[in-house]
């Protein structure tokens, strides 16, 4: 996968119509529609702002949420575009469709230096099904295409990807440093590179987990995932969460970091609990021997000092899962010990999206990180080494 894309500096936008793709995916207040966290809107800023000062005329587009192909009024941009209107301080003008009468209309008159924002992408059943009609119409309103939705690269939409096939398409500022830090880490990483994988299950790290072992010197498993694999060496487990099915999974990956040389590091010690609750008290075990009616919900203090000694030395450090039950103030300490480890070291540190981008902020360590990914899915794929549709449709450098 090339990650050499070229960006918005590539190209002259002066006096363009440019169809600027963002993630205005927000989270919603459910009784009032208000906008409860608006860091996605802030951080589409740099883009938009770089392009409406070089004189581009900017149609952003945007989905809200899952309305399937349908017109839902609780998903509608509007308060997108009053929120990205008092942001930017000046006026956002909001099409009320996306390719329809109003958004051709409100885009045939846009000028240099103005912005609108097409309604709900999602509203049409043709966004998410890359209908060649319906990218074509998006194009059409525009002359470029910037993309700067990370976090929906991995999915092949009209907006997404669709639109470069009529468009020059670049990357906006938010895509760019995504694909320097995390497509510098897997192309080219500053050794050591420490591969950290937490979370619920083995099985949706799958992908990433074989990957990394043709790239990383070592990979640390912690979270739930741990304990198929503390199963498939011949622990016991307890009721931890437990994926049978891939038992032979975790052999296969344990003998490949061993043919490569991987050092591959499990949890020794555990905290458990006697049921999933947040009222549980912990209790430490060996992780090898789990009590029968006893469930793993964090690392252990040995644990922490084993992974935190591994990634002191490191060149560079991907990170993607937490290591317990971090939403549990009394299983927290495994994922906040090793957010603070990543804090200290040199190394450069990438968090992979969804919960380990929560973890670290919950934590209070977000900006001690080089750098923590947009995207959920699009950083585990991006992380399995496969071809994101959304980066793949840009022109090369
Ligand atoms: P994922 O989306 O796969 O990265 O999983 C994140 C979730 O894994 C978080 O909600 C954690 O609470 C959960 N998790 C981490 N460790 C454990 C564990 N030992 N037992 C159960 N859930 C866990």
């Amino acid at each position: 996968m090339n990650y050499n894309k070229k960006t918005v500096k590539d190209l002259d936008v002066k006096g363009k119509k440019v169809l600027c793709r963002c993630d205005f995916n927000v989270p919603q207040d459910k009784a009032t529609g208000a906008i409860t966290d608006d860091k996605r809107i802030v951080a589409a800023l740099p883009t938009l702002k770089y392009l409406l000062e070089q004189g581009a005329a900017v149609i952003a587009c945007s989905h809200l949420g899952k309305p399937k192909g349908e017109r839902k009024e609780s998903l509608t941009l509007a308060p997108v575009a009053k929120r990205l209107s008092e942001l930017l301080g000046c006026e956002v003008i909001f099409a009320n469709d996306t390719i329809g009468e109003d958004a051709k209309a409100k885009a045939a008159a846009l000028q240099p230096g103005q912005i609108m924002l097409l309604e709900n992408l999602r509203f049409d059943i043709r966004e998410e099904k890359n209908d060649p009609e319906f990218a074509k119409a998006l194009a059409d309103m525009a002359e470029v295409y910037v993309s700067d939705a990370f976090g929906t690269v991995h999915r092949a939409h009209a907006s997404t990807a669709g639109v470069a096939a009529y468009l020059p398409a670049v990357s906006g500022f938010l895509i760019e440093k995504e694909l320097e830090i995390m497509g510098g880490a897997l192309a080219n990483p500053k050794r050591p590179l420490v591969a950290i994988l937490g979370g619920a299950k083995v099985s949706s790290k799958i992908g990433v987990i074989n990957n990394l072992l043709d790239i990383a010197d070592t990979i640390i498993i912690g979270g739930g995932m741990a304990y198929t694999f503390i199963k498939a060496m011949g622990g016991t487990v307890g009721t931890s969460l437990l994926e049978e099915d891939r038992l032979d999974y975790c052999k296969e990956m344990m003998a490949k970091a061993k043919e490569k040389g991987v050092k591959f590091l499990l949890p020794v010690d555990t905290l458990c609990a006697a049921e999933f609750s947040a009222d549980a008290t912990p209790e430490l075990v060996e992780t090898m021997a789990i009590p029968a009616d006893r469930m793993g919900m964090d690392i252990g203090p040995k644990t922490i000092e084993l992974f935190a000694d591994a990634v002191k030395d490191a060149g560079t450090v991907i990170w993607n899962g937490p290591m317990g039950v971090f939403e549990f103030p009394a299983f927290a300490e495994g994922t906040r010990a090793l957010a603070k480890a990543l804090a200290e070291t040199n190394a450069i540190t990438i968090v992979g999206g969804g919960d380990s981008a929560a973890a670290v902020a919950q934590l209070g360590f977000a900006d001690k990180m080089t750098h923590i990914s947009t995207g959920g899915g699009a950083s585990l794929e991006f992380l399995e080494g496969k071809e994101l549709p959304g980066v793949a449709c840009l022109l090369d450098k």
